[in-house]
This record gives C-alpha cells, structure tokens and sequence, in this order.
C-alpha cells in the first residue's frame, strides 16, 4: 500500500485514529491500515496526547547562555510556528497565551530569539510605551 506522509507524520506525533481521519478528511479504516503498516501501537482509549503544548514548544527551542531562546523550529511567513496535537501554532503563543496581532519581534535584539519575555507584538509594544509614558512622561524611545 501507499504511505500518506500527512497520516504518518500524525500517528507517530501520537494521534488517534479517529482524530486523524476527522482532521485530514481521511477514512477511519485507512488510518488504522496505515497504523498497522507503520507498526504504530494504538493508544489506549482517551488517551489524548503525548506532550503539552508547551513541551512541543520547547522542543524547538535552544537556550543561549546569554539569556536567549532561539528558535530551532519552522516558520510560516516570517513567524515561528510549531505543531500540537495536529494544529499550527504560532511560538509566540507560549507566555502570552494568544496569537500575536501584526508584527511580532524580539525586542532584545537577538533575530529569531523567542524568550516570551523577550518578543512582543503590535498591542504588547504599544502598552510598554504607555507604561514608559505614563512612568517617564515621555515616548519611549523606538
Ligand atoms: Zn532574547
């Protein structure tokens, strides 16, 4: 039989059959045929996932010894992304618990630095300058 790459790369991140036929469109009975040619063991009844979100998070990242996380995983138009449990989402996600609004960049200076502490976005930026206003009396400087 023909391997699906997307079927396989489901069952091995630890996905159940069912999850994976609704989420790819696919039929139960393919998944499970492709389980069975893999040698994938099925998981046990409601069982749901392998890690946390931020576990796979974390898997694609690599501390610096200077303080920074460097992003070791993919990207989707400019903007670091890694897979759970079948979705996309954006690293940024991690330690702001959503998705960031425009553009999205280290404010320490360190390209492809993803420390949550580190990256802001659109919104986020704009309230650390009104904290700095509201602190200083001015702008921060941009
Ligand atoms: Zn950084």
């Amino acid at each position: 039989m023909k391997i699906r790459a997307d079927i396989a790369e489901l069952l091995r991140a630890g996905h159940r059959d069912n999850a994976i036929a609704q989420q790819l469109g696919a039929c139960p009975k393919t998944v499970a045929r492709h389980r069975a040619a893999l040698r994938i063991p099925k998981d046990a009844p409601g069982r749901t996932s392998h890690t946390s979100l931020e576990d796979a998070w974390r898997a694609h990242t690599e501390p610096t010894d200077d303080g920074h996380l460097l992003w070791t995983g993919g990207f989707n138009s400019g903007v670091p992304t890694f897979r759970h449990r079948g979705h996309r989402h954006s690293a940024y996600l991690i330690g702001h618990g959503r998705d960031p609004q425009g553009r999205c960049q280290p404010d320490c200076g360190r390209p492809g630095c993803v420390a949550p502490a580190h990256v802001d976005d659109g919104p986020g930026r704009a309230r650390t300058r009104n904290t700095y206003a509201a602190i200083f009396g001015s702008e921060a400087p941009r």
